[in-house]
């Protein structure tokens, strides 16, 4: 064989061996550190594809087709724990979003009951790391959007009671309360400024409970807010870097910052339109992302958020949630450490979230009443309301003109 070929052919077979090292490495770290994932919207495709009907056959978590998530590739993937959007949409604002939220709640209820070799539903760091060594995804639950509780805390301890465990404060759409990324393009007119007084005692509750605080999909003014004003650090379930790709569901610099200072974490969104800002991306340039926070906010700030199932276009290479070890290793290959891989994987959330227990348990001597001031009802919106609970200025309105006539009248006769 002439030199210059096998030249080539040593060439070649290091670099073929240098990437299998890095696969074996990935697979290696992820036996005891499987990733934790901040965002899925499988629940949202068992709404649209069985209406919840998880006893359908075609409804077979184990071996689901045309989704990105089944249980077969959860598995390859090496995923062990997964935050579940329970997730509705923005037209449900005002209407019935609370219900078909609970829905969605129950319906990741019953995975874990369905499949309980498979699943295990968990409301805390700790259940998290028991699911991780009995080898079942641990499965939380997110409520992607503050329209789900309709203004109302109450609904919000409800939601805690049924082992919701982080709130998006906003989904695509302003609430009453807070304003939503869109105020930051030119699609929406920004109302609030960021966060309201309500708005303001809804993170101090969330604190309270001991519920993430998720500013995917906020304002940029929101997300300020909120990292300003929570005891306990916020996460961002499925966001990117802005810098590497302007778009504003991604994480500009200056809040990068705040996250820094405040221990939070941003999990990398793989949806192509926030990664390359195009419609067309690539696993690298994902990885570029998670560099791109790592180097502004610090190796402690990263996290992983598929938003898998929830979007339409995911990059080469990252097909579905079987890809994870993909990834890894092509952080192993831009030199990570075994420590940061680790933290991105898992700790970095599990320190978030044990950081967030620790503020709930501090919280309860000091403050144990619960918030229960309504919002005021003039700033609800919709037109079918009841009242109930409300002093009634509507009627009071109607009797002024009477009233005003009486008093006239008693005076002309006086
Ligand atoms: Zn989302």
């Amino acid at each position: 064989m002439p030199l210059k070929a096998s030249c080539l052919l040593l060439l070649s077979c290091l670099l073929l061996c240098s990437a299998d090292q890095y696969q074996l490495e990935a697979e290696r770290i992820m036996n005891t550190t499987p990733v934790i994932d901040g965002h899925n919207d499988l629940p949202w495709q068992l709404l649209k594809k069985f209406n919840n009907q998880l006893s359908l056959e075609s409804a077979n978590l184990t071996h689901l087709q045309d989704t990105h998530t089944n249980i077969q590739k959860l598995r390859l993937g090496h995923v062990g724990a997964q935050f579940w959007a329970a997730y509705v949409p923005c037209d449900t604002q005002n209407k019935d979003a609370v219900k078909r939220t609970l829905e969605q709640i129950d319906v990741i209820h019953r995975m874990c009951h369905q499949y309980p070799d498979d699943f295990e539903c968990v409301t805390d760091s700790a259940g998290i790391q028991n699911a991780f060594r009995s080898r079942r995804v641990a499965s939380l639950i997110g409520v992607e959007g503050g329209h789900s509780i309709d203004s109302s805390l109450a609904v919000l301890r409800t939601f805690y009671q049924l082992g919701v465990r982080y709130m998006t404060l906003t989904h695509s759409c302003n609430t009453p309360w807070a304003d939503n990324w869109l105020v930051d393009t030119d699609e929406e007119e920004a109302v609030h400024n960021g966060l309201t007084g309500f708005g303001k005692r809804l993170i101090r509750e969330m604190n309270r409970l001991g519920i993430m605080v998720d500013l995917a999909h906020v304002s940029v003014k929101t997300m300020k807010d909120a990292l300003s004003i929570s005891r306990a650090p916020v996460i961002f379930s499925h966001s990117s870097a802005y810098a590497i790709c302007k778009n504003r569901r991604n994480v500009p610099d200056d809040v990068l910052s705040q996250v820094k200072e405040t221990h939070s974490l941003v999990m990398v969104n793989f949806y192509n339109d926030y990664v390359s800002c195009s419609s067309k991306a690539n696993i690298s340039q994902v990885a570029e992302h998670m560099d791109y926070i790592k180097r502004i906010a610090g190796a402690e700030a990263v996290g992983f958020g598929g938003d898998y199932d929830g979007v339409s276009r995911v990059p080469l290479g990252l097909e579905d949630v079987s890809k994870y070890p993909d990834l890894v290793a092509e952080l192993l290959r831009r030199k990570w450490t075994e420590q940061d891989v680790r933290g991105a994987l898992a700790n970095n959330l599990l320190r978030v979230f044990q950081k967030v227990e620790e503020v709930r348990d501090m919280m309860a001597p000091e403050d144990i009443t619960p918030d229960d001031v309504p919002i005021a009802f003039q700033d609800l919106e919709g037109t079918c309301r009841t009242r109930y609970g409300y002093p009634d200025n509507g009627e009071r309105l109607q009797l002024l003109p009477a009233v005003l006539a009486l008093s006239v009248l008693l005076k002309l006769l006086l």
